[in-house]
């Protein structure tokens, strides 16, 4: 696409080298949202992508996902076999609409900035206790939860200027049992809600997303299926539900919980 209403592109190749933020400037990584959709305010691009950062590396204590590593990398990357969670990979991946074509471009940290409620590199992140490296404009860093960053539909926490670098994921996370469910109206393609739960001691995390406004992480001492439907209900708020083309929020209160029974049973006899 052509925006003729930008005026700059900066390509960094070290953080030296990010601009200090601009009205109208906008973070750039795989660019499928920014070049389809992108803001009448846009008058900078800051190409995140001239950074090469490595895309993944394994390292002792989990897996660090570059912010800019491309759903398609994370998917078909050779990864340890111990580490159950890969499984979520690619079922996350396919809970997109976006094709398996999009995913050779979009990235992990573009999702999660998206804040869509579709944004399925969110869900993972949110049940993998996924830690969220950000770089601020004045050279300091923060590291914070998935939850802290997509705080709504299509809103994020992040400043101007506030870069996602990487998002860490914990051995003990990528090596626990998993197991998801997703409800959609159509066969294929955008789920309408998403559970996925990671077996923990004793009990489990949910994570809800898909049919909420944001992700909501549940830790849950049991793996007792009616005590884990009790507290995700609990934790869930009414206003989180929303309703668009892919659900109504009544459907996907209502299915949800079936989806929790659904998980709680697998991880139980997983474990
Ligand atoms: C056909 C199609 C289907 C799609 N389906 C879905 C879907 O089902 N669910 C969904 O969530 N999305 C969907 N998308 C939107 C989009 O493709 C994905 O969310 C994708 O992962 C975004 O990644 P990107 O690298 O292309 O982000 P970009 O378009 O480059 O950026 C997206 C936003 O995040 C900001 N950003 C990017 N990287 C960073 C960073 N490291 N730090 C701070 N800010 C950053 C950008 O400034 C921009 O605001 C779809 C898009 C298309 C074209």
């Amino acid at each position: 696409m052509d925006l003729h209403f930008v005026d700059d592109v900066v390509r960094p190749t070290t953080r030296d080298e990010l601009p200090s933020p601009l009205p109208g400037d906008a973070l750039l990584a795989g660019g499928t949202s920014v070049m389809a959709e992108p803001g009448r305010d846009l008058r900078r691009l800051v190409d995140l992508t001239t950074l090469d950062w490595p895309d993944l590396t394994v390292a002792d204590d989990g897996l660090e996902i570059a912010a800019t590593c491309t759903i398609d990398r994370l998917v078909h990357a050779d990864l340890p076999e111990n580490w159950h969670a890969r499984t979520l990979f690619r079922w996350c991946a396919d809970s997109l609409v976006a094709s398996y074509k999009i995913w050779h471009t979009a990235t992990v940290g573009g999702n999660v900035c998206l804040a869509l409620p579709a944004g399925s590199m969110t869900s993972l992140c949110s049940v993998l206790d996924a830690s969220l490296l950000v770089w601020h404009p004045d050279g300091t860093d923060s590291v914070v939860s998935v939850a802290d960053v997509v705080v709504g539909n299509q809103r994020n926490s992040l400043a101007p200027g506030d870069l996602l670098r990487s998002i860490h994921v914990p051995t003990a996370a990528l090596t626990a049992p998993v197991a998801a469910r997703r409800v959609s109206y159509a066969e294929y393609g955008r789920a309408g809600a998403v559970v996925l739960g990671r077996a923990t001691d004793g009990g489990v995390v949910i994570s809800v997303s898909g049919g909420t406004v944001r992700p909501f992480a549940i830790p849950v001492p049991s793996r007792e299926p009616d005590e884990v439907v009790a507290a995700c209900a609990a934790v869930v708020p009414e206003a989180a539900w929303f309703t668009d083309a892919h659900g109504t929020a009544e459907w996907r209160r209502a299915v949800v919980p079936h989806l929790v029974r659904e998980v709680v049973t697998e991880l139980g006899s997983a474990a």
